[in-house]
C-alpha cells in the first residue's frame, strides 16, 4: 500500500482499477528484405482493424458525448481512408520492401512534416491527426492494445500525467469513477470540469503515473486529496465507511435543493452555479442553484475545428436563459487563452500564455470573433434574465471600448428590428488586481462586479495556478486577497452596484464565513458546492461575522487566517 499526496480538485470518494494513461512503446525494427505481398497484407489487417475501432468508438461518442466531441473520431477516419496517405504506404512496401510498421513509419512522418511546415494552425493540427492515426496503426501492428478515453466502458480511474480540459471532457462519469494527474491546480480547468462532472480527482500528485501500473487497485479521495495504491483490506474498509458517509451527506444537503439561502438573522444572499455548456444545466438545477453566476462560454468554442456561427451560439445561450426560468443568467463573453487553447485560432506561441493575448484583449483585437458573439447573446436576451460579462479587465478602457462595441450591436440589432431585452446588466471580472485597486472607478461604469479569484490569486501572489511546484503560495486567504476583495464590495455597494464572486474560493468553506461577513451579494461555485454552501450558510450570522471578517483583513497570515475561522466554525 502507498499513498500519494495531491491537491484535492474534485469533491468525492472513488474506489477502481487505474488506468495509466502512458505513451506506449512504439519502436520497432526496420526491415529491407521484407515480403512485400505479406507486409500489405498485414497493413490491411491493421487498417481494417483501426477503422473498426475507430467506427465503433465515434459512434459511442456520439451517443455518450455528442456529435461534437465525436468530430475528432471522424477525421480520423478520413485520414484512414485517404488515397494518397495509404496508396503512398502500399508503393513504399513495393518499391522499397520494408516491413509494414516502417512503411507506416515513414509515410506518416512526411506528411506529419509537410503539415507542420504550413504556416496555418488549422493545417497543423492534421499532423496532430496524422500521428495519432498512425500510432493506432503502428499499435496494431505491433500488438499493442489502444483504449480511447471516450471510449472506457468499465468502472476505471484515469491516471495520467496531466488532462487538458478536451481529455476531460472525454470522460463517461458512468465508468470513470475518479482521475488523479501528476500536475495541476484546483483552480486548472481539468479540475474545474471535474467538478461539474461529479468525478472525484486529486491533482498535482506528482508522481501518479511513476507509482501506479496498469490495474492497480486505486482509491481516490477527492476530499483530502489523497491517492492510494493497492490499499490494503482495513484502509479500503475504512474508505468504503467514508464514501457511504459523503454520499450520506449528499442527501442531507438535498433536502436543501428548494429551499432560499439564509442566514441565521435572516440576510439572503444568492448561491448561483458556475457551467461551461448547457449539459451543466442539470447538475445546476438539481442542485438548487439561484441562478448561474458565470457561463465560461469558450467551451462552446472548444473541441471543434471552426468557430462557432451566431446561430448556434443563439441557440446555447436561448438554451440557458430558457430553462433557467428567469433567474438570473451571467454569461461571460469569450476567454480563451492561458490553460484554454483554440488550435484554429492561428495565435502565436507565447512565453507566459496567463498574461498574453488572452480573453477581452483578443475580442477587441478580433472583433468580428466578439461582435458575433455579442448579436447572439443581445438576440438571446428576450428568452430570460440576461447579465453579460467582460473578462480579464485590466483598465478602464478596455471596459470602455467593450461597452461602446456592444452598444453599436446592441443598435444594428434594433435598426434590423430585431427584439433586444433594455434590461441587460453589464458587468465584469475583477480578476487582475489593477482592477480592484481602482474598483471605485470602475463600480461608477458596470452593473456588477464578479471577483475571478481563480485568476486574481494567481496574479496577486505571482503563482501560476497550474503550477503545483508553487501552489503553496496559491493562497486565497492570504490578507492581500481578502483586502482587494474588500476593496472591490466596498466600491460597489458605495455606487449602490453588486459585488459577487465566480472564482473557485466563493464557494470554500473557510472563505464564505469572510465573505458573507464583508457583504459579498452572490456566491457562484461549482454545482456541487451550492448544497454544502446553503447548508453552511444557515448556520451563520452575517451580522456576527461583519466584525470578525474585517479583524481577518489584519492578520498576518494566511495561515493565522485559517486557524482564526476554523476556531470560530468550531465554536458554532
Ligand atoms: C477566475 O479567474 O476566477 C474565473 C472564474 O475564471 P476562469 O477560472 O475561467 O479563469
Ligand atoms: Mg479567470
Amino acid at each position: 500500500m502507498k499513498q500519494i499526496s495531491g491537491i484535492a480538485a474534485s469533491a468525492g470518494i472513488a474506489i477502481a482499477n487505474a488506468y495509466v494513461l502512458e505513451e506506449p512503446d512504439y519502436s520497432f525494427e526496420k526491415k529491407t528484405d521484407a515480403d512485400p505481398a505479406v507486409e500489405k497484407e498485414r497493413l490491411e489487417t491493421a487498417l481494417d482493424k483501426a477503422k473498426v475501432d475507430l467506427a465503433q468508438i465515434k459512434e459511442k461518442a456520439e451517443v455518450d458525448l455528442g456529435e461534437e466531441e465525436a468530430a475528432i473520431f471522424a477525421a480520423h477516419l478520413l485520414v484512414l481512408s485517404d488515397p494518397e496517405f495509404i496508396g503512398g504506404m502500399q508503393a513504399h512496401i513495393d518499391n522499397e520492401k520494408v516491413n509494414a510498421e516502417s512503411a507506416v513509419h515513414d509515410v506518416s512522418q512526411t506528411f506529419i512534416s509537410m503539415f507542420e511546415l504550413m504556416d496555418n494552425e488549422y493545417m497543423k493540427e492534421r499532423a496532430a491527426d496524422i500521428r495519432d492515426v498512425s500510432k493506432r496503426v503502428l499499435g496494431y501492428l505491433l500488438g499493442i492494445q489502444m483504449k480511447s478515453l471516450a471510449a472506457i466502458d468499465e468502472a476505471t480511474i484515469i491516471i495520467a500525467k496531466d488532462l487538458t480540459p478536451s481529455d476531460t471532457a472525454q470522460l463517461n462519469p458512468q465508468f470513470v469513477k475518479g482521475f488523479a494527474a501528476d500536475i495541476g491546480g484546483r483552480t486548472s480547468h481539468s479540475a474545474i470540469m471535474a467538478r461539474s462532472m461529479e468525478i472525484p480527482a486529486v491533482v498535482g500528485t506528482k508522481e501518479s503515473t511513476t507509482s501506479i501500473h496498469n490495474g492497480d487497485t486505486i482509491i481516490i479521495d477527492g476530499l483530502e486529496g489523497v491517492v492510494i495504491v493497492q490499499p490494503d483490506e482495513e484502509t479500503t474498509q475504512a474508505y468504503k465507511q467514508k464514501k457511504e458517509n459523503y454520499e450520506q451527506q449528499k442527501l442531507e444537503w438535498a433536502k436543501l435543493v428548494n429551499e432560499a439561502t439564509k442566514t441565521v438573522d435572516g440576510h439572503h444572499v444568492e448561491l448561483a452555479a458556475n457551467i461551461g455548456t448547457p449539459d451543466d444545466l442539470t447538475g445546476v438545477i438539481n442542485n438548487g442553484a439561484e441562478g448561474i453566476g458565470l457561463y465560461r462560454t469558450e467551451f462552446l468554442y472548444m473541441g471543434r475545428d471552426q468557430l462557432p456561427t451566431e446561430e448556434e451560439q443563439f441557440n446555447a445561450y436561448k438554451t440557458v436563459l430558457e430553462r433557467m426560468e428567469g433567474k438570473p443568467v451571467v454569461i461571460r463573453t469569450l476567454d480563451i487563452g492561458g490553460d484554454k487553447e483554440l488550435p484554429y485560432l492561428e495565435l502565436p506561441k507565447e512565453m507566459n500564455p496567463f498574461l498574453g493575448f488572452r480573453a477581452i484583449r483578443l475580442c477587441l483585437e478580433h472583433q468580428d470573433i466578439f461582435r458575433t458573439q455579442l448579436r447572439a447573446l443581445l438576440r438571446a436576451s428576450t428568452f430570460g434574465n440576461l447579465k453579460i460579462m467582460f473578462p480579464m479587465i485590466a483598465a478602464l478602457e478596455e471596459l470602455r471600448e467593450a461597452k461602446a462595441i456592444l452598444e453599436e450591436e446592441k443598435q444594428k440589432l434594433v435598426n434590423e428590428g430585431q427584439q433586444v431585452s433594455d434590461s441587460i446588466e453589464v458587468g465584469m471580472m475583477v480578476e487582475i488586481p489593477s482592477t480592484a485597486v481602482i474598483a471605485d472607478l470602475f463600480a461608477k461604469e458596470v452593473d456588477f462586479f464578479s471577483v475571478g479569484t481563480n485568476d486574481l490569486i494567481q496574479y496577486t501572489m505571482a503563482a501560476d495556478r497550474m503550477n503545483e511546484q508553487v501552489s503553496y503560495l496559491y493562497q486565497p486567504y492570504h490578507p492581500a486577497i481578502l483586502r482587494l476583495v474588500n476593496m472591490v464590495i466596498e466600491a460597489a455597494h458605495k455606487e449602490g452596484k453588486w459585488a459577487g464572486m465566480c472564482g473557485e474560493m466563493a464557494g470554500d468553506e473557510i472563505a464564505i464565513p469572510i465573505l458573507l461577513g464583508l457583504g459579498l451579494d452572490e456566491f457562484s461555485m461549482s454545482a456541487t458546492s451550492v448544497l454544502p454552501a446553503r447548508s453552511q450558510i444557515a448556520k451563520l450570522s452575517k451580522q456576527e461575522l461583519e466584525t470578525f471578517a474585517k479583524e481577518m483583513l489584519m492578520k498576518n497570515t494566511s495561515e493565522d487566517v485559517h486557524e482564526a475561522v476554523k476556531t470560530r466554525l468550531s465554536s458554532l
